[in-house]
């Protein structure tokens, strides 16, 4: 059986180094938002500016999740505000915006990367505008491992003067112009759930920035909203990196690069054997790296093709299957264009094929000579 992402395949590479990372915690007895946190949140972010910019700082929280609800209310995103992002991204984008008592706005995707359209973008914001509503930022998603036209994106945020928040969730490592994402934003939220690219062993996240105000206004919200201890100077909630995913990610960091090249090789084997297919392969923009968190596929007969691949022990997931706008805790919620139409046909096409460093040149090969015969109706072994 191949998996479509195997965590514990990442944990067996470092065993090791992480086994005794974990014991030096334990050992030391504090366990939650002590050195391990505050070495980690320098190097991720020394790790993100590179030697090319400054001022860089990380701050680590609870989940990737809390991270884009954190830097929304540290932006000043709150009640009344509109911001605007995508319908075809994890349900943890819009909740986090949900959560800041704020209204989502999604809008539609260009298709030949499925991230956010920077001409929609403009168009919504004219729309909201014109209709008395407040759109205060926007919310890029770098999904698959693809930045989106964070540039393009930026620049129209700038013109008419909302915060851009990129969700880099899927992300870590991939850049534009040689610059990582999550440094070309008001701030940005990482997720290390397990199977990130870098994951915890648990739940973990951090924000990015280089505004120190912010990185200041979300380590105060991250605990109660404290100034100093045990005095809360704004209300807050409880969402802290425990020491253990830090010292995790710690041993881990230094391997992601070595380990985004591993998925672009895996990716590379993929796109070389399905080129004659009639499925559409994912793109790399000019300029940009992607760091294949997925290897996404678009088919037309996918539940044809999944079942095929099920049956000769290739796992496949679909991220996603349903846009959030029409998901039942969401439907009826106001959206700028009816009906979104690329986001629609995405979600009815995409297949994530297995992507993870550890899965080898020899099983990437595999799966590709499968899923060029399953696409092409010859499914005997
Ligand atoms: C995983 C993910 C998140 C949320 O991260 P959690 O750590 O699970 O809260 C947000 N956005 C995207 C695009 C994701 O893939």
């Amino acid at each position: 059986m191949i998996p479509q992402t195997d965590p514990r395949a990442n944990y067996l590479a470092h065993r090791s180094e992480i086994d005794a990372a974990i014991a030096v915690v334990l050992d030391r007895g504090r366990f939650v938002l002590g050195e391990e946190v505050a070495a980690f949140e320098r190097e991720f972010a020394d790790y993100l500016q590179g030697s090319g910019m400054r001022g860089v700082e990380a701050v680590g929280v609870a989940s990737g999740t809390d991270a884009l609800r954190l830097a929304l209310r540290a932006c000043g995103v709150g009640t009344g505000d509109t911001v605007i992002t995508v319908s075809h991204t994890a349900v943890a984008t819009v909740s986090a915006i949900q959560q800041c008592d704020a209204k989502p706005i999604l809008i539609d995707i260009e298709p030949s990367t499925m991230t956010m359209d920077p001409v929609e973008l403009e168009a919504a914001i004219v729309r909201c505008k014109a209709a008395g509503a407040r759109p205060s930022a926007v919310v890029p998603v770098h999904l698959y491992g693809h930045p989106a036209a964070i540039k393009e994106i930026a620049a129209v945020a700038a013109h008419y003067g909302l915060r851009v928040i990129e969700d880099c969730a899927q992300a870590h490592g991939a850049s534009v112009d040689g610059r990582h994402v999550g440094t070309f934003g008001d701030a940005a939220a990482f997720s290390f759930y397990p199977t990130k690219n870098l994951g915890a062993f648990g739940d973990g996240g951090a924000l990015v920035t280089n505004n120190h105000d912010i990185a200041e206004r979300v380590r105060s919200l991250r605990e109660y909203g404290w100034r100093d201890r045990f005095v809360s100077v704004e209300p807050g909630v409880n969402s802290r990196l425990d020491e253990i995913q830090a010292a995790v990610l710690r041993v881990k960091l230094p391997h992601l690069d070595a380990e985004n090249t591993a998925r672009r090789r895996f990716a590379g084997i993929y796109s070389e054997k399905l080129a004659h297919t009639d499925a559409a392969l994912p793109i790399e923009v000019a300029g940009t790296c992607h760091v294949f968190h997925q290897y996404v596929i678009r088919v037309t007969h996918r539940n044809a093709a999944r079942a095929i691949l099920s049956k000769r022990g290739i796992n496949t997931l679909i991220h996603y299957p349903v846009p959030i706008h029409l998901q039942p805790a969401y439907t009826g919620d106001i959206r700028m264009q009816d009906p979104l139409r690329h986001t629609e046909k995405a979600a009815n096409e995409v297949l994530s094929l297995p992507m993870f460093p550890e899965l080898g040149d020899e099983r990437a090969e595999e799966v590709a000579e499968s899923v060029a015969r399953a696409l092409t109706g010859d499914s005997m072994p």
